[in-house]
């Protein structure tokens, strides 16, 4: 049987917390979520039992570390339904999986006169590797626009779309807005003219059903720290076609095979694309939060977290003078808002006077703010550990707010 979703807050020990006196309601989830006590344990495990460097090593601790890690491999292969573990690469997080995409791809793939194409919804990570991709190879950089409701304009994509498009670059989930964008769609339209597409699965993998072979995705990028694992690791999934076409990215120790003088020759997938010491401890941790989430039943979670959306949407509508940004078909896990006459970052730090942690600003999506003529939003962002008391405290703390400013 499945764990129950309810039972998830006392998993996490720092929501027990209080902050300004307060009890801490954590609602910054889509800028990192928190770590359940496995995940803490597994790391402090690791380095209490089994810390040594992987892969070289020929002795007990190394050959145990070095199980661990690949078996974390398997593990996220699994998660995301990769065809072998070999697709898995791991990062610091979506940020480098997406740059090493950027490089290699640019690299091997894109030559003058090419055109690479982003959505006007990209986290600023997806955006600017391939702003100086296309500085570096000489191509032209496209936007698919968003429309009023927060959505992308896919009759732009179709007009988009040439000859001379190389890749498609576009999020699952928006992480201002929260729109989920209709990925299968959308790698369907480009697969059609031959266009590669890398998925920006950031805000997405932790909230939905995720299998990476039903979204026929070429490259599919995401982070640990945003699904309950620790900072500093993430995951590039890649087809096994494109790893073995593109460049290395980082280059040094492991991810070779011959070294000499006149030549270097590469080890095979996944290490070609893993340079270096890697982050053991933090990859064991994310094993240990894919095995947390593993527990519950992924469509129950998505419907939870769905109706906490909307619950928190019908709370925030009732506040006068309170919009909500966007409207889309399918909306995940994001409330973005701002209160007429008050500053989001205003809102922000009296919103944590009472304990509440929500994010303002622009959320690293620039273009984002820039069409919809502001300067940022704030934030409200769940997890699922989250619950109606805490988008209640949000309400009530929102107007409060209010009545503070407006008096
Ligand atoms: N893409 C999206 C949609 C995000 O929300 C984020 C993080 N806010 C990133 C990419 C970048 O992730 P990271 O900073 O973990 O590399």
């Amino acid at each position: 049987m499945s764990k129950s979703i309810l039972s998830a807050r006392e998993d996490f020990p720092i929501l027990s917390q209080t902050i300004n006196d307060l009890p801490l309601v954590y609602l910054d989830n889509a800028a990192t979520t928190q770590k359940p006590q496995a995940v803490i344990d597994a790391i402090s495990d690791y380095y209490r039992t089994s810390n040594a460097n992987i892969h070289r090593g020929n002795h007990s601790l190394a050959i145990q570390a070095t199980q661990a890690y690949e078996n974390v491999r398997k593990k996220v292969a699994a998660y995301i339904n990769a065809a072998s573990a070999e697709e898995i690469i791991f990062t610091r997080g979506t940020t480098e999986a997406i740059n090493l995409v950027a490089y290699s791809f640019g690299e091997a793939f894109v030559q003058p006169g090419d055109e690479i194409i982003v959505s006007q919804l990209e986290h600023h990570s997806n955006y600017v590797p391939w702003h100086l991709m296309c500085q570096r190879r000489g191509a032209t950089f496209r936007v698919i626009p968003f429309d009023e409701n927060g959505e992308l304009d896919l009759l732009a994509l179709q007009q988009l779309v040439n000859k001379r498009t190389r890749l498609l670059a576009v999020n699952q989930v928006s992480n201002s807005l929260g729109t989920v964008n209709p990925i299968g769609q959308i790698v369907k339209m480009a697969h059609e003219a031959n266009v590669p597409v890398l998925v920006d699965g950031a805000q997405a993998v932790q909230h939905t059903v995720h299998d990476v072979q039903a979204m026929d995705a070429d490259f599919y990028a995401f982070s640990g720290h945003k699904m309950y694992a620790p900072m500093g690791v993430g995951v590039l999934y890649a087809k096994r076609k494109w790893l073995e076409k593109l460049p290395p990215f980082l280059s040094g120790g492991e991810m070779i095979d011959q070294v000499t003088p006149e030549k270097v020759t590469f080890n095979v997938l996944p290490y070609k694309f893993e340079a270096g010491t890697p982050n053991v401890a933090d990859v064991i941790g994310l094993g240990a939060a894919i095995d947390y989430l593993n527990q519950f039943d992924f469509a129950e979670l998505e419907a939870y977290e769905d109706e906490l959306l909307e619950y928190g949407l019908g709370l925030l509508s009732e506040i006068p003078g309170l919009k909500v940004y966007g409207n889309p078909k399918k909306r995940s896990a994001i409330l973005p808002f701002n209160v007429e006459g008050i500053q989001h970052y205003d809102m922000g730090i009296l919103l944590d006077s009472k304990g509440i942690a929500v994010r303002t600003g622009q959320h690293c999506t620039q273009p984002v703010m820039d069409a919809l003529h502001i300067t940022g939003t704030v934030r409200a962002s769940l997890a699922l550990y989250n619950n109606h008391a805490d988008l209640e405290a949000l309400a009530r703390g929102v107007a409060r707010v209010i009545r503070l400013l407006k008096r």
